[in-house]
């Protein structure tokens, strides 16, 4: 999945929870649970093992998905201010509901290719459920607005 909708669903998570020690391992869980929404991502998986690297396309995808889920991430985070420690909390389960693509980047974009790293990626690649980019694309859009109805109640 991409990463705003995994923002969008983290930070509403730690907005709802304000406690850290239950939100932020509530975020970082999310991210599994997402995978599992039939989506569509750039398939940077292949791109890598074709070319070397993810296409110039890819790299643009993800760019502009990285900055709208930043975005995402503090906006709602800035909702709880003044309340400084919610809206750190929020940030820090924004990060975490994102931090297993995370720890996927070193791969792609460092050519670092090792055994826990190759592991980490074929752990995540099993839990992706793809679909073609239209309803995939539709699916995410719903999780964000999924999110988006759930901070407005
Ligand atoms: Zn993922």
């Amino acid at each position: 999945m991409l990463e705003t909708p995994h923002v969008a669903i983290g930070a509403a998570i730690a907005t709802k929870i304000p406690n850290p020690f239950i939100s932020i391992p509530l975020a970082f869980a999310s991210h599994f649970v997402l995978e599992h929404i039939p989506h569509w991502n750039p398939h940077i998986v292949s791109e890598t093992k074709k070319y070397g690297r993810p296409t110039k396309k890819s790299v643009m995808i993800i760019a502009v998905d990285v900055t709208l889920a930043l975005v995402t991430g503090s906006l709602i985070a800035w909702q709880a201010m003044p309340d400084t420690k919610h809206a750190i909390t929020i940030m820090a389960a924004s990060f975490a509901s994102v931090l297993p693509d995370l720890i996927e980047s070193p791969y792609f974009f460092l050519k670092m290719r090792t055994k826990f790293l190759k592991d980490w990626l074929n752990f995540q690649k099993s839990l992706q459920v793809d679909t073609t980019p239209f309803w995939g694309l539709l699916t995410q859009i719903a999780t964000i607005a999924a999110a988006i109805l759930w901070l407005k109640n």
